[in-house]
């Protein structure tokens, strides 16, 4: 017989709800198949704009605790992030417990499938890190509450150009706000990582006739790039954030500022596709507006991704989704504005826009 020490579950449901409660998600979706050996956690932030949407993420967590703050975190980003762009999705986000390179097969996949499925649509699954578009198919087989789908399977493929758009749109708003020009012409751009959506911003780069740096952990995407652009210029990875520069473009990895960057990076902006780019963003935000750096927030730039997905869900339409990504340049001229006027940090008034934005439909949705 199970012996239930019910002081202790209590506590246990109450420090979950207590979770919950600590940035108001509406519903987590805790998922478990023994035979297949799917767990999963599956988080609905916030469905005020419409249908959560977020993709799904395989790690081996170490406990489940930190696949709950992780999940419950991205979730939160996700709300963010679509209400600043101006799409009718709510955030939300799935992990699903496990090694990527061991632990996957098509039942866990399917059986995942079933319980995004059993959520009617209030969630709206797509690819994250540790998960393949194959993955990805395997999942759509129970469930058509899927995006980011490959285009023979009815999707609108890689969103990572429309992602690139977004990130140069942003970075010419930044140029407007910084130089008083948008051109990006004769800039000295550190484009750190140049994978699916760096290499695609040092094209439109190098068209406008920036000065671009290179920098990548892998040689044969260094020499996709230079061998298509023979004056992109390649900077060692150690040498990134000191390197003579007006913009850095992280499109790697996130924290890149921090309190050993921070210092060395001697350029006037930052922008850049990479999430979370900020260790810390009430400390760096406000060091970055200090020394003068104008930062473009990251989940504002990189959103052509998601936007790409909003427009696959709702009908597929490649010029309007770049049209909408196009519009990413105004909203960070708000930001930096409101920023300027109000005298925070740029991260701190675009979380505000986004809140405004939910609170402002939350009103509308409240009449029939
Ligand atoms: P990617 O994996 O294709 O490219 C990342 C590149 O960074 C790779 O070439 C990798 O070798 C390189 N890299 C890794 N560590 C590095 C280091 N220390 N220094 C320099 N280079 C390093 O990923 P991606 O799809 O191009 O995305 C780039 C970033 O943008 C990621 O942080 C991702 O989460 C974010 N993002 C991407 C999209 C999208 O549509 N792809 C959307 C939103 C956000």
């Amino acid at each position: 017989m199970i012996e239930v020490k019910e002081t202790s579950d209590v506590q246990a449901v109450q420090s979950v709800i207590d979770q919950l409660s600590k940035f108001d998600h509406e519903q987590v979706l805790f998922c478990q198949d023994k035979t297949t050996g799917l767990k999963a956690i599956i988080a609905i932030h916030n469905t005020v704009l419409g249908p959560s949407l977020g993709g799904t993420r395989m790690w081996a967590y170490k406990t489940e605790t930190e696949a709950l703050t992780d999940v419950l975190r991205l979730s939160r980003g996700m709300t963010y992030k679509s209400s600043l762009a101006g799409l009718n999705l709510g955030g939300g986000k799935a992990v699903i417990i496990g090694d990527a390179r061991k632990d996957k097969s098509e039942a866990l996949f399917r059986r995942f499938g079933k319980f995004v499925n059993s959520l009617a649509g209030k969630y709206i699954t797509a690819e994250d890190v540790g998960i393949t578009t194959r993955d990805m198919e395997l999942v759509a087989l129970e469930t058509e509450h899927v995006a980011g789908l490959p285009e023979y399977m009815g999707g609108s493929g890689d969103p990572s150009p429309v992602t690139a758009y977004g990130v140069y749109m942003g970075m010419k708003a930044s140029a407007k706000q910084q130089y008083g020009s948008d051109s990006l012409n004769g800039k000295k751009v550190m484009v750190q990582g140049v994978g699916h959506v760096g290499a695609t911003l040092v094209d439109y780069l190098v068209k406008e006739g920036a000065q671009v740096m290179i920098s990548d952990i892998f040689e044969d995407s260094l020499k996709a790039i230079t061998n298509k652009h023979s004056q992109v210029q390649v900077v060692a990875l150690d040498q990134v954030y000191d390197v003579d520069m007006d913009i850095y473009a992280p499109c790697a990895l996130g924290a890149t500022v921090n309190d050993d960057t921070i210092n060395r990076l001697k350029c006037s902006i930052i922008a850049g596709a990479a999430n979370n780019q900020l260790a810390d963003e009430t400390v760096h935000g406000k060091v970055v507006m200090e020394k003068g750096i104008v930062y473009a927030p990251d989940y504002l730039v990189n959103a052509g991704g998601i936007i790409n997905c909003y427009w696959e869900v709702i009908g597929y339409n490649r010029e309007a989704a770049m049209s909408q990504t196009e519009e990413i340049y105004n909203t960070a001229l708000r930001i930096f504005a409101k920023s300027a006027d109000e005298q925070i940090p740029t991260y701190l008034a675009a979380n505000q826009l986004a809140e405004a934005r939910i609170e402002a439909i939350k009103h509308v949705q409240s009449s029939f």
